[in-house]
């Protein structure tokens, strides 16, 4: 037993082909060590390219020949309602397994995975009310019926910083709808969706519907955007990468659905509720180590109450509670990776250069494991690289601004547009904004909140689709139009002559 991570052993992931558990076909492997305590807590058989071939050609099987595409709905829906109880049962070692490998506290790694489970049980009823449409209204010899098709096998690949919520807002809508999948976590943290693996296989999920590789997206995820039998491809991750996935798509023609980065403003007008803005904007950026597609990572605060309310902030930033995931009260964990640690001081570094003034922060701390401190720069302004670019990570831009017209065009001023907030108790004020702001999600008096119900996603170059919501399964469907003549048909070349 690890004392740190309390741990007997590390987590065996095998690669899940065709419904087996398999090595990678030349035997490769990689490790995993946490973040927060420097320990080996995973080793993975590592995918190469003939094994995204092979976890292909299974879901391009069991997608032609069934039987998932083919069952009813009702089917469908008890198997992954079945997926969702699974999930709950199993949420401690869950939660302690996506702690281990992504550096978040556990107890929101279990949030995680209870909303998670919540995605699977309404994923399960979307299986059941999908359907497509008719049209009784051309005439008496026309008779039109619009299926929905499931689009066929679709690839799955996800980052590293909410696992497997992330995979869960994903594979079971394509699994309602009737695809089969392949799906390819971030190397870093693959553990959680393959433990998701031997719950689908429990379930009663059937070999091949859904297969699952670990390996580096540069060669598996590659792989999979370009196969020719892979029809859709459903992406979450970096901006970059998800324009690359793009522009490499485009040889076969799939349908691409991309969540992408994001540079949320929160809009604090003067006239705010004071207590609650301040502990939203500190929630915003820190949630998750900042790690967060959804992070406030800029705070535009009207001019009258901007020094007092920048000094509230830094105020309760200092005392927020960053520490080993696995200790009791710990409100921030460690940076996933040494890659992601290095872009966050090079991202404090650049703005120190550009003249933004640390309030708060900026150094990586004097403990083991990879930590960075709460940051908070003030006096960034719309030029500087820190206003514009995503950091990913623990930091806080202040900007100002004066009327709502300013505040507008600032929050609209990225070329990202995934989420935004506006605080103020004037309904007109709230609305306007709420309405002018170029984003997928805007909240208005709260922050960072999320329901099934609600679709998910990105203007610009946050994304292009959405996700969740009545209509998520429809994402992952073609549709077909049957076209039905009653009768005689009018002849065409007797009418001719
Ligand atoms: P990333 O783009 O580096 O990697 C994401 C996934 O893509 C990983 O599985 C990776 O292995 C794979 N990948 C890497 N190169 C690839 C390639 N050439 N072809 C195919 N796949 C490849 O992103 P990350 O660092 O894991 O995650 C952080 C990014 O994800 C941030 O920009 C964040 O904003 C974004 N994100 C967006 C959302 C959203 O819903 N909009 C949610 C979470 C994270």
């Amino acid at each position: 037993m690890n004392a740190r991570t309390n741990q007997e052993s590390p987590y065996q992931g095998r690669l899940l082909i065709d419904g087996q558990w398999c090595d990678a076909a030349d035997g490769a492997r990689l490790e995993r060590r946490s973040p927060a305590h420097d320990q080996l807590v995973a080793v993975y058989a590592q995918a190469g390219v003939q094994d995204a071939q092979r976890a292909v050609a299974a879901a391009r099987r069991a997608f032609d020949q069934g039987p998932w595409p083919q069952m009813k709905g009702a089917e469908r829906a008890r198997i992954l309602r079945q997926v969702a109880d699974a999930i709950l049962v199993r949420k401690q070692a869950l939660a302690r397994m996506e702690s281990l490998e992504n550096g978040k506290p556990l107890a929101q790694s279990l949030a995680e995975i209870e909303g998670a489970a919540d995605l699977w049980q309404y994923a399960a009823s979307l299986a059941r009310t999908l359907h497509g449409d008719s049209y009784n209204t051309l005439g008496q010899a026309t008779l039109g019926v619009v299926l929905r098709e499931p689009i066929g096998v679709v690839g799955i690949i996800t980052p590293w910083n909410f696992p497997f919520l992330i995979v869960s807002q994903k594979l079971p809508f394509a699994l309602a709808a009737g695809c089969t999948c392949v799906v390819k976590p971030a190397e870093v943290t693959s553990g959680t969706t393959l433990m998701l693996g031997e719950i689908l296989l429990e379930a009663g999920v059937p070999a091949g519907a859904v297969n699952m590789l670990v390996g580096e997206g540069s060669v598996v995820g590659e792989a999979l955007v370009t196969h020719p039998d892979v029809d859709m491809l459903s992406f979450t991750g970096s901006t970059a990468v998800g324009k690359q996935a793009l522009a490499q798509s485009a040889a076969t023609l799939k349908k691409v659905a991309l969540e992408l980065g994001g540079k949320n403003p929160q809009i604090i007008f003067a006239d705010c509720d004071w207590e609650a803005a301040v502990d939203a904007v500190v929630y915003g950026v820190f949630f998750n180590a900042g790690q967060c597609c959804n992070s406030g990572s800029r705070i535009l605060v009207q001019d009258a109450i901007a020094e007092k309310f920048s000094a509230a902030v830094v105020e309760r930033s200092r005392h927020v509670r960053v520490g080993d995931p696995f200790a009791e009260g710990t409100q921030v964990g460690a940076i996933t990776t040494h890659k992601q640690l290095a872009s966050i001081l090079a991202h404090i570094e650049g703005a120190r250069r550009d003249g933004a003034q640390l309030a708060l922060g900026g150094a990586r701390m004097n403990r083991p494991g990879l930590y960075i401190e709460p940051t908070v720069l003030t006096g960034v302004t719309r030029d500087m690289a820190i206003a514009k670019q995503e950091v990913f990570g623990p930091v806080l831009s202040v900007l100002r601004f004066g009327t709502l017209a300013e505040a507008i065009e600032l929050a609209n001023s990225t070329l990202y547009g995934l989420s935004a907030a506006v605080w103020s108790r004037d309904f007109d004020t709230c609305l306007t904004a709420a309405r002018r702001i170029r984003a997928g999600t805007v909240w208005v008096n709260t922050f960072l909140e999320g329901h099934a119900e609600l679709p998910f996603g990105g203007y610009r170059e946050s994304g292009i689709g959405r996700e969740l919501g009545r209509l998520a399964t429809e994402d992952y469907t073609e549709t077909k139009t049957l076209h039905m003549h009653l009768g005689a048909r009018a002849d065409w070349y007797l009418a001719q002559a």
